[in-house]
């Protein structure tokens, strides 16, 4: 299975600052019109979600918007980091006997490193859970990890040696790690980045580099018969005209084996990793 976690696409009708269209994206607009359902990112909290609590929902499975009594941006605290710590969706697969890929570079030397960082993402305190899972600057340069934007281009003054690659690479390269691993988890935040920014031809860019890496990735996955899950912790791409998140739903794609199962389970962002170790599960 090969988990896209893309941060802040939400879903909202045709308007002219919603870049999220059949002509920026047709490959996710697909997918959107097939294989999936809009959830809810809300999580029976007042106010606009947020990535902390979004996340550390999506990937242990408990509420933990509820659970620390509002939308928690940015790096979780210490209250989200024991949920995520204690529940994920990584260690609960390393439980069951499953190889795990974080696919996502770090550009460090160790995982030691990577436990010194005072502020930690959501998916960091994840992997650390699991540090087989984790991958590094070496990956990279061999060409077993991908960067988070995809082509490299947002590293090439620190690491000019690292060439700059077209998305289709990248999903060759995230194909390589998912034949080989049971769960290949990466993440892509450029479309948050995007959305804040509320410069549409950013968006636009952002999301036409995403497509072109996922028509690739569709094509490679549908050949394995390798499910493909995409979804978002909050809304915020969509609505181009707003600087912060929204309280749109999310998507919610299964493309693959067992697609129509995985996506009746889910009608929230707290029934993702529950319908995904229950995919795993099903003999
Ligand atoms: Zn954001």
């Amino acid at each position: 299975m090969i988990f896209l976690f893309v941060d802040g696409i939400g879903l909202r009708e045709p308007a002219s600052d919603n870049p999220v269209n059949a002509e920026v994206c047709p490959t996710l607009w697909r997918l959107l019109e097939r294989h999936s359902k809009p959830i809810d990112a809300c999580l029976g909290v007042e106010g606009l979600p947020q990535s902390a609590t979004g996340q550390s929902t999506m990937f242990s499975g408990v509420n933990s918007a509820q659970a620390v009594g509002r939308h928690c941006e940015g790096f979780p605290g210490p209250a989200l980091r024991k949920i995520i710590e204690a529940n994920n969706i990584f260690l609960e697969l390393k439980r069951r006997g499953r190889s795990i890929c974080f696919a996502d570079a770090y550009l460090i030397d160790s995982a030691d490193e990577l436990a010194m960082r005072r502020f930690k993402s959501v998916t960091t305190v994840m992997a650390l859970t699991v540090p087989e899972s984790i991958t590094t600057a070496d990956d990279l340069i061999a060409d077993r990890a991908l960067m988070q934007d995809l082509t490299r281009e947002t590293i090439q003054d620190r690491y000019p040696n690292i060439p700059v690659i077209p998305p289709q690479r990248a999903a060759e390269h995230l194909f390589a790690l998912a034949l080989e691993h049971d769960f290949t988890l990466f993440e892509f935040f450029q479309t948050d980045v995007a959305g804040h920014s509320m410069d549409y031809a950013r968006a636009c860019a952002v999301l036409r580099v995403f497509d072109r890496f996922l028509a690739a990735l569709v094509h490679f996955a549908e050949a394995a018969g390798i499910t493909l899950v995409l979804t978002s912790d909050h809304g915020n791409v969509e609505s181009m005209g707003e600087r912060g998140h929204t309280r749109n739903p999310v998507p919610f794609v299964a493309f693959g084996p067992g697609e129509r199962q995985v996506r009746e389970r889910v009608s929230s962002l707290t029934d993702v990793t529950p319908a995904l170790l229950e995919a795993f599960d099903r003999p």
